[in-house]
């Protein structure tokens, strides 16, 4: 096939989480939200630059809502072309010599962000976790409509990047994994960019898609990681040498409790996991007949007669 009619499609997806940036400002960390976000930006423009039909897509993961930084909402649905985009943002040409896409898609990224966390209404007693697997979900589905607006004979090869802060978040676990189920489906690869603690999860997501889990040992030096790790294409990452694979925690977190567990009970019928047994799913309501040990009947004794 022409590599002409090849689109290469990047999706990022970056974890805004208010509550986790925000601690990191309060401790002085030298990595912070703005600094991460330009180096998204470079990341993009890279990608961007890689190839004339290479697509970007921008999700910031918030916890309150997710939200398509890039292509804004400006964009008109069906003409996706990057005059379209630039015409969409009044740039009108070029001041400093930079390819209009570029600065139409940093403007638009960098202005959805503040206004996105500007809106931040009160957290106080509200969910404090940040809305991956929605994101993944919005992110899938942006994917999806890219496939079914490509013209006849196009191949579109579509990738979700994860730039991740926050802890994970055993609550969303079931729609998590109905999401990396989905992108494999898909042939969607996902990769992971932990900033933080590890991701079980993503973990996951990224050894069943085929993606690359990294958690990075500095995160002062984040765009490098995302240069050299996350910018290569699946085809050119086979001649890379990349960092070792990671050891994926595979744990799957009960129904019940949320906990993240080993052994545990499987509903036949639904697959539900449980950490404890009980007779009747709570998940589809399947009662189990219990084989509890055959109950021995007190054998008679035989009244031996005394004589
Ligand atoms: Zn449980
Ligand atoms: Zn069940």
């Amino acid at each position: 096939m022409d590599s002409e009619d090849e689109v290469n499609l990047l999706v990022i997806v970056v974890d805004v989480n208010p509550i986790w940036w925000g601690q990191q400002a309060q401790k002085q960390s030298q990595v912070t939200l703005p600094k991460c976000i330009d180096t998204v930006l470079v990341l993009g423009n890279a990608h961007l630059f890689m190839g004339r039909n290479n697509k970007l897509a921008v999700i910031a993961s918030h916890i309150q809502e997710s939200r398509l930084l890039f292509p804004g909402k400006q964009w008109k649905s069906g003409d996706l072309s990057a005059e379209a985009c630039i015409l969409e943002s009044n740039v009108s040409g070029s001041k400093d010599g930079k390819y209009e896409l570029l600065t139409a898609a940093n403007d638009m990224i960098a202005e959805d962000i503040k206004d996105l966390m500007t809106k931040t209404g009160d957290i106080k007693g509200q969910q404090t976790e940040t809305l991956l697997a929605g994101s993944l979900a919005k992110a899938l589905c942006y994917i999806n409509r890219i496939h079914k607006e490509s013209k006849a004979g196009q191949e579109v090869k579509s990738r979700i990047l994860v730039i991740k802060a926050a802890e994970d978040s055993a609550l969303q676990y079931m729609n998590f994994m109905n999401v990396i189920f989905a992108a494999q489906k898909q042939n969607i690869l996902i990769d992971a960019c932990v900033l933080d603690s590890d991701s079980g999860l993503l973990q996951q997501a990224c050894d069943i898609t085929g993606g690359i889990y990294l958690k990075i040992p500095q995160v002062t030096s984040l765009l490098q990681y995302l240069l050299w790790v996350f910018l290569p294409d699946p085809d050119q990452r086979t001649q890379l040498i990349l960092p070792p694979p990671v050891h994926v925690d595979y744990r799957a977190a009960c129904f019940c409790h949320r906990n993240l567990i080993e052994i545990g009970y499987v509903c036949s019928v639904c697959l539900s996991i449980f950490c404890n047994f009980s007779p009747i799913c709570t998940t589809c309501e399947t009662a189990f007949k219990i084989s509890l040990p055959p109950v021995m009947k007190a054998k008679k004794k035989k009244i031996k007669p005394m004589f």
